[in-house]
């Protein structure tokens, strides 16, 4: 047996002509979301109508609750445009609301954009209300406060339903483009990843490997991580750079509190040319202002001067506690606390430069002639697509 969803967009409906760009792209990702399932998806004003196996109805429903582009969603009742027809849907619905103890305060919200269907919509509410408690003695209508309500919308059929799940809002992924998002093994990254995402960019994870200062184990957390944000942003890959050349050098030639800033030019850089390459149009990091010395405003405006392209910092402003809440409901925090020796903290000085000179940096930085090494770096990227694994 089927069973029917009705899905809600939220932003979308402001985009005038490009309307159907963004719909036919949220259409495209749910369906990559639910590859492998029998389901048919129509888009119609105003909502999507989803219908797929009643199994796998606990799989669509965390695959619309994490979807952007989506800000509720619906299990429905499709019935044919006739009174009876709808009547004995509410009770339905309304048998299935009392069995699940919902309270005995109710309301029915109709909707009636068929005008040649011969009740008005307080026709059709009343009549619902006066059946209900009829059937049931125990309820009683509560416009104000009602514990539950049925919706009923006459449209070309005519759909029933109780309760609305609130989906993410956002935009659809791929929307805006392709952004490339640093992402470390901590807790910020991959909330800056989601963020940025939730406005409609598709998504590329670069990571910045160190072995054997870094474990292989991190990898598989890095892995974990960029499955964790498959769930947001489909068929996204994890692209892992062999960085550990690049780093030593650094720590051996370069002034001791100027490492982590060098090294994260260094990473810029890469991300740079990667991002070229693989014609994302933005960088993506996890930085806070003044989180560490390599995130004040002179650290940021040397690290940034590596990239021509816009650097997106969503989390900027944010404070730790925010992020990590984010951090957990989005299912990221688990991992990203787990135990591992980050590069940066490794190679870090213990007093690093908090307000570092904008032209010394740049000599700095020259003085290393990375170019060959970080070229060399860039051809043995290992470019991991988990999604290829996972189907
Ligand atoms: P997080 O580790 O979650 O990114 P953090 O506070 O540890 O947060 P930093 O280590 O200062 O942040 O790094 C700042 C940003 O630089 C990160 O958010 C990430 O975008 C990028 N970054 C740092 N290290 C790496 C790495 N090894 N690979 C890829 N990106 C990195
Ligand atoms: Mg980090």
């Amino acid at each position: 047996m089927d069973i029917l969803f009705l899905i809600k967009y939220g932003e979308i409906s402001l985009k005038g002509e490009n309307k159907k760009i963004f719909l036919n792209q949220l259409r495209k990702n749910i369906k990559a979301r639910l590859r492998g399932m029998q389901t048919t998806l129509t888009i119609k004003p105003g909502r999507f109508y989803l219908t797929a196996p009643a199994e796998h109805e606990a799989e669509v429903r965390d695959v619309l609750s994490n979807t952007f582009g989506i800000i509720g969603f619906s299990k429905a009742l499709q019935v044919k445009k006739t009174i009876e027809s709808i009547e004995e849907a509410a009770l339905i619905l309304a048998e299935d609301l009392l069995k699940k103890g919902r309270g005995n305060l109710f309301k029915i919200d109709v909707r009636r954009t068929d005008k040649s269907f011969p009740m008005d919509s307080y026709g059709i509410a009343c009549r619902l209300g006066d059946i209900l408690c009829e059937k049931f003695p125990q309820l009683t209508v509560n416009l104000k406060n009602a514990d539950w309500r049925i919706n009923v919308e006459v449209r070309d059929t005519t759909y029933l339903y109780a309760d609305t799940e609130i989906g993410r809002g956002g935009l659809p992924v791929h929307c805006a483009g392709k952004g490339l998002l640093l992402l470390s093994g901590g807790i910020d990254s991959p909330v800056a990843g989601y963020l940025m995402a939730k406005r409609g960019l598709f998504i590329e994870a670069i990571y910045f490997h160190t072995p054997p200062f870094t474990s292989g184990d991190v990898k598989e957390k890095l892995k974990t991580l960029t499955m964790s944000l498959s769930q947001y942003i489909p068929y996204i890959n994890l692209l892992v750079v062999p960085f550990t050349k690049a780093q030593l050098l650094i720590k051996e030639k370069a002034k001791k509190d100027e490492v982590t800033l060098l090294s994260r030019a260094a990473m810029m850089s890469i991300s740079h040319a990667v991002a070229e390459k693989r014609k994302a149009a933005c960088l993506i990091t996890g930085e806070s202002l003044s989180q560490v010395a390599s995130q004040t405003v002179e650290s940021i405006r040397f690290t940034g001067s590596y990239t021509t392209f816009p650097v997106f910092r969503p989390l900027i402003g944010m404070d730790k506690n925010e992020i990590i809440r984010i951090a957990e409901q989005i299912g990221t925090y688990k991992t990203s606390i787990l135990p591992y020796p980050d590069c940066c903290t490794l190679f870090a000085p213990r007093y690093p430069l908090i307000k570092p000179d904008f032209g010394k940096m740049k000599k700095s930085f020259d003085a290393l002639q990375l170019p060959p090494l970080l070229e060399e770096a860039i051809e043995n990227i290992e470019d991991i697509q988990l999604w290829k694994e996972e189907s």
